[in-house]
């Protein structure tokens, strides 16, 4: 099973994408993650992130491809944040073919602009295992000890802010959102009100990837 979780910054696709991995052991392909890690060839897109810009396509296509090339992907995987753009899109149907594999979902989390923003604002990581909290919405369920490992130091994001954010709104919904509807136009595209409680949105992603209800849903899995 290959699923593409879609959707604007602080959709809960990192949310969703930690669960898909604990659930069905399926890879996570986190591109804004895979940006911050370490590494010389990503320091190259901190400017871009910064300013809460999409960094450039090549970059982030060349890290996609390394990263679908390795042996866990085999048994299924997640993009989370990718694709962004069109030329993103089609450089994935590229490298889809080339590997034989096809996507299965394209799971789109639907969220208002106001909540978003309040998402993103009080969004916090486990400095240790990268879990992500949220000061209401998800907070831990001991003070100062991440849940999943104990872990007590925590981290906000340097393009949490305010400002950035109006940025990385505006650049979802002129350059990604307009990607739906070719996913729609494959038969893939599952929509889902993101506006629901983390919980909620789990158990309808669940009845969409175990309901087995499109026609490659069951290739390659
Ligand atoms: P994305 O990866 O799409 O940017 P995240 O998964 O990081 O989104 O979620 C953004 C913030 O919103 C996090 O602080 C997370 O805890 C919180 N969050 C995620 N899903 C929900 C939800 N369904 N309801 C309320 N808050 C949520
Ligand atoms: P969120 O979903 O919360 O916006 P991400 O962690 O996915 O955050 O992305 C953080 C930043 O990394 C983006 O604002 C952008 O600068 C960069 N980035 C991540 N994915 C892509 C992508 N597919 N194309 C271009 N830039 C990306
Ligand atoms: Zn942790």
């Amino acid at each position: 099973m290959n699923l593409i979780l879609f959707g604007p910054p602080g959709a809960g696709k990192g949310t969703q994408a930690e669960r898909l991995h604990d659930a069905y052991g399926l890879a996570k392909l986190s591109s804004g993650d895979m940006l911050r890690s370490p590494g010389t060839l990503n320091n190259l897109a901190r400017t871009y992130m910064q300013r809460g810009d999409l960094v450039p396509d090549d970059l982030i296509i060349a890290i996609i491809r390394g990263r679908l090339n390795q042996k866990d992907c085999a048994r299924g995987f997640i993009l989370d944040g990718f694709p962004r753009t069109a030329p993103q899109a089609e450089a994935l149907d590229g490298m889809l073919k080339e590997i034989r594999k096809s996507l299965s979902y394209v799971i789109e989390l639907k969220v208002d602009d106001r909540q978003l923003i309040e998402r993103i604002a009080g969004r916090f990581t486990c400095a240790k295992c990268g879990a992500v909290y949220h000061d209401s919405f998800h907070k831990l369920k001991t003070e100062g000890a991440c849940d999943a490992c104990g872990g007590t130091q925590f981290s906000r994001r340097e393009d949490d802010k305010v400002e950035t954010v109006a940025r990385r709104l505006e650049s979802y919904h002129r350059q990604t959102a307009p990607l739906l509807p070719y996913y729609k136009g494959k038969g893939v595209l599952q929509t889902i009100d993101g506006m629901a409680s983390i919980e909620e949105v789990t158990a309808k992603i669940n009845a969409i990837v175990s309901s087995g209800s499109n026609k490659n849903a069951a290739k390659n899995s």
